[in-house]
């Protein structure tokens, strides 16, 4: 009996082998050769390359099998497992749902401002996952909390404004951004609203272009949808129509309805349309709101144009980086509708967007940062002391915050510089101009925004014969070419579609891949459709976006060969069906 009992207590319980197995998937607390950890980044990274392409050629899609291969019938009926995995095992596993995905490297890749990081950003936000700071207070960021607080600076900086007075928050995308512009909007004009709720239907102003997380933002926050006042845009630049957000701000003082943020989008994804923000900065000034509430705030969503800021001390007259005299007036462009962030209470910034990072590096950037963190502070918390004098979690919308963000956007931030930041872009525009420059020399293909200076180039190909310079203008003005407008519409999405089609299943034209390219069903409507009542009067579009640093004349040249062989295709697939109909 005695011995029985000794025997017992010598063997382990299961849970402390488990323990013990465990140890090799943690990673290691000291330095040493045999960190887990670093050998398992490593190993996996090189695993994780092998679904690249060779560099011969390959589809612009990580491994070999593009198609969706999740069983959606029955995923969600999984149960965890009884027993405990290696973690060898487990990261076997997720590189392989990593097969498919596009391979937003590839320079064929160009159907966004989907950039590839840069790997200062990447190889900053791997290590903020390994130790796992978090940014909500000082005691557990620490001096890691210098990426938030030097970005901020150096935005601030860049946007013009007194940079010691400023602030930032890295937040969780541009919609993150939208909303904490709304909140401090809405504490800032209706105090009341964050112990009583919103009792007011004040209004959130923002042009017709502007992005639709304008929805999630006054949905989330209780205002309403139904509280946002679209302003036309204008028919050319499609930037805000100053005179209509008059009339509208007019209209709410006369009406006492106060007006809690003008939103100016700083680029639209496709039409690159800036608002002005200047003049829109002297109408809020002009009209303000009724007596009892506080100041309308003036807020640039910016996430898609804030990098050209960058340009902020070049000089155009001697070019030092040597653009091309096409691609010169566009980058000043850029840069001469971005400063006006300058006139703004606060702007966002994506640095997932046009600072080539990995998702999610968003950050709010705010001009007074003592209104801002007074209006929104909420005290601090009973079991977190202040440890440093930066303590953001008693003014932000999160509690935890990763670093991911903040430590990928100042990665960035220091890796590129103005120069680095300049060739980036400009280099987007070198390549865009010369892909506009083989489209003329193609009848049948018509640049369709050729004066829009921005990141996409969308074009509309015909059938063979068709002179696209004149059927383009036909289908733009006159409603008699109406049905050949519909018809030409339907054959651009045909090609939009075969030609992802054909991206998805690796084929080949002229012994190479197919791009990754989008289109669009109404980059603008036609000139008798300006109230766009009528939803088939829009003209369509195939999209380009040659964002990426791998892109070179040769790649653009092939891309537009297999833009024509996706229209023959259609044109032949087209005529089968005419014939079987016979
Ligand atoms: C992309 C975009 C957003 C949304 O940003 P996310 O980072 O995707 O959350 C908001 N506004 C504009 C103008 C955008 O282009």
């Amino acid at each position: 009996m005695r011995s029985v009992l000794k025997l017992k207590k010598k063997v382990s319980p299961p849970w402390k082998k488990y323990r013990s197995d465990m140890l090799k998937s943690f990673p290691s607390p000291y330095r040493g050769e045999n960190d887990s950890l670093a050998d398992g980044i490593s190993d996996a990274i090189r695993e994780l390359d092998r679904l690249k392409p060779e560099k011969t050629g390959g589809a612009a899609f990580l491994g070999t099998n593009s198609k969706l291969t999740i069983p959606f019938d029955t995923i969600k009926n999984s149960k965890l497992n009884q027993k405990m995995n290696s973690s060898e095992n487990v990261i076997k596993q997720v590189i392989k749902l990593f097969e498919g995905l596009p391979n937003w490297g590839h320079p064929l890749t160009m159907n966004n401002v989907n950039p590839q990081g840069n790997s200062a950003a990447i190889v900053a936000a791997i290590l903020t996952e390994v130790f796992a700071p978090n940014i909500l207070e000082g005691e557990y960021a620490w001096n890691t909390h210098q990426a938030e607080l030097e970005s901020g600076g150096i935005l601030a900086n860049l946007a013009g404004w007194e940079a010691a007075k400023s602030g930032c928050v890295y937040t969780y995308g541009g919609s993150g951004c939208w909303t904490y512009h709304l909140k401090y909007a809405l504490t800032r004009v209706l105090p009341d609203s964050r112990k009583k709720g919103i009792r007011t239907d004040a209004k959130v102003i923002c042009s017709q272009q502007a992005h639709y997380t304008m929805l999630n933002s006054t949905d989330w926050t209780g205002l309403g949808m139904d509280n946002i006042i679209l302003i036309k845009t204008d028919r050319d630049t499609n930037a805000m129509d100053t005179r209509h957000l008059e009339e509208v701000l007019k209209k709410c003082q006369t009406e006492k309805i106060p007006v809690v943020s003008v939103v100016c989008t700083m680029a639209t994804t496709d039409a690159n349309a800036y608002d002005p923000v200047e003049a829109v900065r002297k109408l809020v000034d002009k009209y303000p709101n009724p007596e009892g509430y506080g100041k309308t705030l003036l807020y640039c969503d910016s996430v898609i144009g804030w990098s050209w800021i960058a340009f902020k001390n070049y000089n155009f007259k001697s070019n030092p980086l040597g653009f091309s005299e096409e691609v010169l007036p566009y980058i000043e462009k850029n840069y001469n509708a971005i400063k006006g962030i300058f006139f703004a209470d606060a702007f966002a910034v994506d640095f997932h967007k046009t600072g080539f990072s990995p998702y999610i590096s968003s950050v709010f950037v705010y001009k007074n940062a003592l209104e801002f963190e007074t209006l929104l502070s909420r005290g601090t918390s009973a079991y977190l002391q202040s440890r440093s004098p930066y303590n953001p979690m008693n003014y932000t919308l999160e509690v935890s915050r990763a670093a991911t963000g903040s430590m990928a956007g100042w990665a960035t931030l220091k890796f590129f510089g103005h120069e680095g930041f300049q060739s980036v872009l400009g280099g987007i525009l070198e390549n865009k101009v010369y892909l506009q420059n083989q489209i003329s020399e193609n009848s049948e293909m018509i640049c369709v925004n050729p004066f829009d200076y921005g990141l996409v180039t969308l074009l509309r190909i015909y059938p063979k014969d068709v002179n696209a310079q004149l059927q383009f203008h036909r289908e733009l003005k006159d409603p008699i070419h109406k049905s050949e407008l519909v018809k030409h519409n339907q054959f651009t999405e045909s090609i939009g579609n075969l030609l992802f089609e054909w991206f998805r299943s690796g084929k080949k034209i002229n012994g190479h891949c197919t791009p990754y390219l989008s289109f669009t069903t109404g980059f603008r409507c036609t000139e008798y459709n300006r109230d766009q009542k009528d939803n088939k009067a829009m003209l369509y579009a195939i999209k380009l976006f040659p964002m990426n640093v791998y892109i070179t004349p040769e790649i653009m040249d092939h891309v537009l060969d297999c833009i024509v062989a996706a229209r023959d295709e259609v044109i032949s697939n087209s005529d089968m069906r005419t014939h079987e109909k016979k």
